[in-house]
């Protein structure tokens, strides 16, 4: 099944390309008549003729045909640059001694092998405990050093043709650069005006990088009198500390007021309460999914049945293993309803409150996705703005995961009680701890996503050096060269910034509503109509400009970094 798909998906991209340098039908569209076109028709006819443009479908033969040729050069040249980094494995080998301040569960996955040692590799399920809880300072250093050094060197020369291929693709089709190219068609407009934000939101952010830094420092100075800085080889360690000696939040306890079951049904109360939708579980025999534990539900809306969801929610063998939302299909106006899956991998039993905040984001694409499928243009149905728009409902639906009111609608423990609302204010203490020197991480690598596509450089780790000098606070670990497994310069190209772009929104947006009622339904059926239900009918800008009655502003998100 999978390989079948695998095979139509690269036909679906095939013709994507043909389509798009088709000329008989770029001509056709070209020459259309726009009088008397509506609103919404008007602006397919112009986005399309815009894709066909950047496509190339205008240029010379000679142009059309290099361009195919620097599509298909871009494709493998992804496809080799991800392979470096899954197929260089790398490790260190330890006396198991050097484990200690790993949980047990961990050790006892690791077996001491018959030279007497424990083999930990540079993977996420090793690397992210090993770098948090291990107290051999020595032993971190060496894995983190490993890691960082990932597909190192075979992808800095894959890199500089990826880069090289862009640059190429941009110039044939008259931009200055990749990032221009790319940002055209996001709310940021402009490349210039990526390199203006990731300054912007460094000067923001870096007060309250500062402040949590000094806390760091101040921790690791108890363990090492002469230290004068805090690299990447202790950070995650020292953070952890921190927030276990200082901000002190029991895990085990929270995870005792969010059963499965009930955080499910909470989920679907809370938000059928704010955008005054209906659930209804469909029986099994009528869904037909491809698995007995997807749940499925009809979406209704002032008693009218809108679309239907699934939620596909915990582990099993050979399933995807992140957390993200599908479209099934996209709704079109009297024609089809919008259908949407969640896929994701919860604990069956209680599950960990960042799980919880996971599951309400993921949640907020499939509500835009669904809310969004009335349109009459399926180019505008469902989650079908600006790139660097689209994570910013479902961050904020974050929120109401982190609003003691709303937890105390659904999350009790066995014996009935309910999470008490300091603990929440003390989960989102500990969970706001180091929200600034992440942001400047954050730029860091915007930074190096955004700098890479502008700026030819001879030597990659060099100019990494001198952008996390002056983007991030912590300082480069010497012999480290993290382009070559930074998997998001392929994918995200110049724009990296997104994810930090859609939270400065999200922070916007939510101002808007009354923190201390945040069902206040008036909000929430604006932000709904407005926002919501319109798809990409128009801009991201004067979308979230009509919810909130002025155009959108940096104060709430640094309002919230200052706290
Ligand atoms: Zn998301």
């Amino acid at each position: 099944m999978r390989e079948r798909a695998e095979a139509v998906a690269q036909q679906v991209q095939k013709l994507d390309t043909d389509l798009g340098l088709d000329t008989g039908l770029y001509a056709v569209l070209a020459g259309l008549d726009a009088t008397g076109l509506d609103a919404d028709a008007t602006r397919v006819l112009e986005r399309t003729l815009r894709d066909f443009r950047r496509s190339g479908v205008d240029q010379d033969e000679t142009t059309r045909d290099r361009l195919r040729e620097l599509s298909e050069r871009a494709i493998l040249l992804s496809q080799e640059f991800s392979k470096n980094i899954r197929e260089n494995v790398r490790s260190i080998r330890l006396t198991p001694d050097r484990l200690a301040g790993l949980p047990q569960d961990w050790v006892d996955a690791h077996p001491v092998d018959d030279e007497g040692l424990v083999t930990v590799t540079t993977d996420y399920p090793d690397v992210v405990p090993f770098r948090t809880f291990a107290h051999d300072a020595q032993a971190r250093r060496d894995l983190v050093t490993e890691f960082l050094t990932i597909a190192w060197p075979a992808n800095d020369r894959v890199l500089q043709e990826i880069f090289a291929v862009r640059r190429e693709h941009a110039a044939l089709l008259g931009y200055a650069s990749w990032a221009d190219y790319d940002a055209e068609v996001k709310m940021i407009g402009s490349g210039k005006a990526i390199g203006e934000f990731i300054d912007r939101i460094t000067e923001l952010s870096t007060a309250s990088a500062e402040r949590d830094k000094a806390v760091l420092l101040e921790r690791l100075r108890q363990d090492r009198p002469d230290a004068t800085d805090i690299d990447g080889a202790d950070v995650s360690y020292y953070a952890e500390l921190v927030r276990k000696e200082q901000l002190a939040v029991d895990a085990q306890k929270v995870r005792t007021y969010f059963p499965f079951e009930s955080v499910r049904q909470g989920l679907l109360d809370v938000t059928g309460r704010l955008f005054g939708l209906e659930w209804s579980l469909v029986p099994r025999e009528d869904a037909r999914t491809w698995h007995e534990e997807v749940a499925t539900y009809d979406v209704s809306f002032q008693g009218e049945r809108i679309g239907r969801i699934h939620l596909d929610l915990h582990p099993r063998e050979g399933k995807y293993k992140h957390a993200a939302q599908f479209d099934l299909a996209r709704g079109v106006a009297g024609t089809q309803l919008a259908e949407g899956v969640l896929v994701c991998n919860f604990n069956r039993g209680l599950m960990e409150h960042d799980e919880v905040v996971t599951l309400f984001h993921e949640f907020g694409h499939l509500v835009h996705h669904v809310l969004a499928g009335r349109t009459e243009w399926v180019r505008f149905s469902g989650v079908a703005t600006e790139w660097d728009f689209v994570e910013a409902p479902s961050q904020m639906l974050e929120e109401w995961a982190w609003d003691s009111d709303v937890l105390a609608t659904f999350a009790r423990n066995t014996d009935g009680a309910t999470i008490p609302a300091e603990l929440v204010r003390a989960m989102r203490r500990a969970d706001d701890f180091g929200k600034g020197y992440d942001a400047r991480t954050q730029m860091f690598y915007a930074a190096l996503s955004y700098d890479f596509h502008v700026h030819e450089t001879d030597d990659l780790t060099d100019r990494l050096r001198e952008l996390m000098e002056r983007y991030s606070v912590f300082p480069h670990l010497s012999g480290t060269h993290m382009q070559c497994h930074f998997g998001h310069l392929d994918g995200y190209s110049s724009a990296y910034y997104t994810y930090m772009w859609s939270l400065v929104i999200a922070k916007d947006m939510f101002s808007a509503f009354d923190h201390g009622d945040l069902f206040d339904p008036e909000v929430a059926g604006a932000y709904r109509d407005k926002v919501l239900a319109q798809g990409g009918r128009r801009d991201a800008a004067d979308l979230v400009e009509d919810f909130l009655g002025r155009p959108y502003t940096f104060d709430a998100y640094a309002a919230w970094l200052a706290e």
